[in-house]
């Protein structure tokens, strides 16, 4: 017979169902999630350690012991090696496993086993093997130096994994912190195992570690369907952060970069390998921002970046806190708003240009009012303003009780200077005798041309013995004038009649008749005079 049915045999092989059922679980139940399938490889080395435990348990023959006792250095380097592979995966380092990593993590797990293979040659691992002295299968080993060697591996790469699950067991979120120690949990119980047995713990030649995975296997089991490993945070982590166009960075307490999302690699033009970097030196370009990072609430910014294209980044910094309000970290995210600068840039490019037609607009509205109220050749007034403002006038004179004088004027004999001179030598005249009106004029006063060779000059409270020198001032200033017109001197002179509010007419037309008259009457007096009513 090869083999002997014991205890330790039955406890094994249930070891190894439990493993290889939550193996099977896991893998009906996997998700996006890369850790995952290190998860589903790491249940399936368990399995296969208990299975070549329990058959080195069962082995009656000291070569077949031995030879499953190798064998379960080979299952046992592959569960170390995977459960670091998983923790670093479950804790969201799967940049941390490029090739190179990977066989590096495997070197001294494939070294222990190269070790254990030829220990008849060194009998560093065993120096002796011995039967027990009761009536059982078992044997104890004697260890030598390179089973505490094996051991020391056994403790690092466990204590690694451990370690990043300890790290993720501190985060934010409850569901994830409850995942992350039940799979801590689960790593410790074969630890503890393990320990026991180095020590000599355990009845002789009994080595509980393949069995302590009993415990570890069915923690798992629980972690699976209680705490849904694999179903929620990681799959909202890795298909969210990971697919978001937003930038995502998370920084620990040093303002070290601790997590990056593709999305914000790409806009900061980095990769996955500034992670562990201090963001003073992955942000050297804008130094500004890392001033920021000490405010105590949530910092909104603008970026320019051109990394790889220029574009406008909205950063917002949120302080990250934990359940005791004690500051955890910073997250950063970055939002590329180019397109929305872009479109305000367009917007107010439209505004300005049509800010500018408004203004145009304005001036020509400017322009034509002017021209509604000016006489083109004169630059005075027009008679359509004139009627309009001395209506206004003479209202406000009838309620503040004064007067206004109204002059009316007329060059004498203008037909001829058109027939001498020509339609030219007229308009020289015309305008030269519209400077003298506004030089006449004082404030407050209108004056304006009335139409043809005829000017009318109104005189706010102005009594009419004044408004009569005036007339006259402005008669002599005329009469005294040369214009010159090419190689001849135009002179003529001018005919004015004055009336006054109220005392000569209570009305704008009334005011007007009177004054025509008094012009009638210059003109019938001779001409170049003024006449009132
Ligand atoms: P009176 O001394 O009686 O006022 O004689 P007058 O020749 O000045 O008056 P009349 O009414 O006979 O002639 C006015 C002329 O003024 C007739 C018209 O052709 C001319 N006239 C009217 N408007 C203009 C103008 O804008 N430019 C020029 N050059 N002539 C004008
Ligand atoms: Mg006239
Ligand atoms: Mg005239």
């Amino acid at each position: 017979m090869l083999f002997q049915n014991n205890p330790y045999f039955a406890i094994l092989i249930l070891t190894a169902l439990i493993a290889a059922a939550v193996a099977i679980l896991a893998w009906r139940r996997r998700t996006a999630c890369s850790a995952s399938i290190p998860f589903i490889l790491l249940m399936l080395s368990i399995a296969s350690y208990a299975i070549v435990a329990a058959l080195e348990a069962a082995a009656i023959a000291l070569p077949h012991k031995i030879f499953w006792s190798k064998l379960e250095y080979v299952a046992s380097g592959s569960v170390i090696t995977l459960f670091l592979i998983f923790a670093i995966h479950f804790t969201h380092r799967r940049q941390w496993l490029t090739s190179k990593n990977i066989v590096l993590l495997c070197i001294l797990p494939i070294f222990n086993v190269g070790l254990v293979g030829t220990n008849e040659q060194h009998r560093l691992v065993w120096i002796g093997v011995l039967p027990c002295s009761h009536s059982t299968n078992q044997v104890i080993y004697q260890h030598g130096l390179g089973f505490y060697w094996v051991m020391t591996c056994v403790y690092v790469y466990t204590l690694a994994g451990s370690l990043l699950l300890v790290n993720a067991a501190l985060r934010p979120s409850l569901l994830h912190r409850q995942q992350s120690s039940m799979v801590l949990a689960g790593a410790i119980v074969p630890m503890l195992g393990a320990t026991l047995y180095m020590l000599d713990l355990t009845p002789p030649g009994l080595n509980i570690t393949p069995m302590s995975f009993l415990l570890a296997g069915t923690i798992y089991f629980v972690t699976l369907f209680r705490f849904r490993l694999f179903d929620l945070v990681p799959v909202a982590r890795d298909t969210l952060i990971e697919s978001m166009s937003d930038g995502v960075l998370v920084l620990d307490l040093q303002n070290r970069i601790v997590d990056i999302n593709p999305a914000a690699q790409r806009l900061i033009g980095t990769t996955a390998r500034c992670i562990g970097q201090p963001l003073r030196q992955v942000f050297s370009r804008w130094q500004d921002i890392v001033q920021l990072l000490y405010a105590p609430e949530v910092v909104k910014t603008e970026l320019w970046i051109d990394a790889v294209a220029s574009c406008y980044v909205e950063l917002r910094i949120t302080p990250l806190r934990d359940r005791r309000k004690r500051s955890t970290g910073r997250l950063l995210v970055l939002r590329d708003v180019t397109q929305q600068h872009q479109s305000e840039f367009d917007l107010r490019q439209v505004n300005e240009r049509l800010q500018e037609q408004l203004r145009e607009i304005q001036k020509l509205q400017t322009q034509l009012r002017e021209q509604a109220i000016r006489d083109g050749l004169t630059g005075l007034f027009n008679r359509r303003y004139f009627e309009e403002m001395l209506s206004q006038e003479l209202t406000r004179a009838a309620r503040e009780s004064y007067s206004v004088a109204v002059i009316l004027m007329d060059i004498d004999f203008f037909k001829q200077i058109n027939d001498t001179y020509g339609h030219q030598g007229g308009d020289l005249v015309l305008q030269e005798f519209g400077k003298l009106l506004r030089h006449h004029s004082q404030q407050g006063d209108i004056a304006c041309r009335y139409g043809g060779e005829e000017f009318v000059l109104a005189l706010p409270t102005v009594a009419m013995k004044d408004a009569y020198q005036r007339a006259e001032q402005i008669r002599l200033s005329f009469q005294a004038m040369r214009m010159k017109f090419g190689s001849a001197t135009i002179c003529t002179t001018l005919s004015l009649g004055v009336g006054l509010f109220p005392d000569n007419g209570g009305t704008r037309e009334s005011l007007v008749q009177v004054v025509d008259h008094a012009l009638y009457l210059a003109k019938a007096d001779g001409r170049n005079c003024v006449r009132c009513v």
